[in-house]
């Protein structure tokens, strides 16, 4: 498909939800859409295509979309009464879980998208335009794969961090969530593929590579009669000229082997934090939401990470009020994080997916409940952050630049613990890692001087 001559072109808008996958999602379904003919828009005023790139995790989901689309269709009503046209989409895990339901409860959608679709979505404009309201909701995930390889990403012009995906799909069915049922079973992108895709970013400044799946760590490729896991994707990709640093998000405890603990040890690209949620500290809540390890499992693992590499920080998801959980249960919850000790949390009251095991449950927790446990976990998680933060006062910390700051002269980039880092200099920054000592704190991001003018290179 070519891109569409400037005159004739239109405005697209992608309003994203929901997690980092989902984000990466948007911006890729933006770069289809710019592909086809719709420049992106920052918001529904002047756009002729919006999609509503939605999420099944966070509570209320399929209410929000319901709300946002009750709000299209009143726009869609004062386009039509002006003579022009509002085409309208959902994408994302609702539309996969409930694109029928979708379709009939909300006239304004011209087309639905699930989530291993994307690539599809210029013959999903054309069926619209015609007349038809399609549902794409097949697991074609190589396809979609093929199609990032043969329409690749775009990036932004100077863009020195990415997103790549590496991963789909979910086989561990833990009972709170959707993921299994919305993006289907696991399937990994082949090696290649991901390596050309990383030296072509590279090879446009990028310096960082993330990369993301819904579970990462269980990467695992056996096209090329050798069997490819994350560590040894990670010794390639560390290989690539230009690329300084490594991540990935998210993984499952199970996932996490001795060759990628040995990755996290052996490779300096790989950077020292590590997004590894345990959801709970109770084993008996663990159980019931099919986690597959205990608690303990959990500690020995974070021992054995940070004794191959010392410096490792973590994050992790948090859920409190799954059904059945106990006072006790909760206090679990909070030992296990003061024994670990997180940099940056997510944390969630659980609410009932539709289809999921921990929906059906007798033993849902009262909201309030619900709601003080998340408060006082989020008061010990912050406190966790803002020591973590001041920890970093006075220490010497490798920073990617990544853009000008607010002020003029400031620049900003980021620590191996993704903070976000302000340091006055030049624009010749951008783009390279420097030895940065640490200032002080502030409230979303730290600030700091620089140590020296030569770049740092990570091998
Ligand atoms: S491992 Fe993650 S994506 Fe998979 S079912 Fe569990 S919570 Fe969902």
């Amino acid at each position: 498909m070519r891109d569409k001559p400037t005159a004739e072109r239109g405005g697209g808008y992608v309003k994203s939800f929901g997690c980092q996958m989902n984000v990466y999602d948007s911006a890729r379904i933006g770069g289809l859409l710019e592909t086809a003919g719709f420049d992106q828009r920052d918001g529904v005023e002047d756009a002729d295509i919006v999609v509503l790139n939605t999420c099944h995790i966070r509570e209320k989901a399929a209410e929000k979309v319901y709300s946002e689309l009750g709000q299209l269709r009143v726009l869609k009503a004062e386009r039509a009464a002006q003579g022009r046209k509002l085409v309208v989409g959902v994408a994302g895990c609702v539309a996969q879980a409930e694109g029928d339901e979708i379709l009939k409860r909300a006239p304004v959608v011209d087309f639905v998208l699930g989530p291993q679709a994307y690539h599809r979505i210029d013959e999903a404009l054309a069926r619209a335009r015609a007349g038809e309201r399609p549902f794409y909701g097949e697991f074609e995930t190589s396809e979609k794969f093929r199609d990032l390889r043969e329409r690749p990403m775009r990036i932004a012009p100077r863009q020195i961090s990415a997103f790549v995906t590496v991963q789909e799909g979910c086989d561990k069915f833990c009972s709170f969530c959707v993921v299994p049922y919305t993006r289907g079973a696991e399937i990994s992108r082949a090696a290649p593929d991901i390596v050309a895709e990383v030296e072509r970013l590279a090879s446009d400044g990028v310096r960082e590579a993330t990369l993301i799946g819904q579970n990462v760590n269980a990467y695992r490729w056996s096209g090329d009669g050798r069997t490819w896991t994350l560590a040894d994707l990670f010794s390639r990709l560390a290989a690539v000229p230009g690329i300084a640093r490594l991540r990935y998000t998210t993984s499952h405890p199970l996932d996490m082997d001795e060759a990628l603990i040995a990755a996290h040890r052996d490779l300096s690209a790989v950077m020292p934090y590590l997004h590894l949620p345990v959801q709970s500290g109770s084993d008996a809540v663990l159980r019931a939401m099919n986690r597959r390890h205990t608690s303990d499992d959990y500690r020995r693992l974070i021992d054995r990470i940070r004794a191959a590499r010392p410096d490792t920080a973590l994050s992790s998801d948090f859920i409190v009020g799954f059904p059945g959980e106990t006072g006790q249960d909760f206090q679990d919850t909070l030992r296990l994080v003061r024994d670990v000790g997180f940099a940056s949390s997510f944390s969630f009251k659980y609410s009932r997916r539709p289809g999921t095991p921990g929906a059906e449950r007798a033993d849902q927790i009262e909201e309030q409940a619900k709601k003080e446990r998340l408060a006082e976990l989020q008061a010990l998680l912050e406190s966790q952050r803002v020591a973590f933060n001041a920890a970093c006062v006075g220490r010497t910390l490798d920073v990617l630049f990544e853009k000008p700051g607010r002020h003029a002269g400031q620049f900003v980039g980021r620590t191996p613990y993704l903070q976000s880092v302000q340091v006055d200099g030049s624009a010749s920054l951008i783009g390279t890692v420097r030895r940065v000592r640490i200032a002080r704190p502030g409230s979303n991001s730290l600030f700091g001087e620089l140590v020296d003018m030569d770049e740092r290179v990570a091998s």
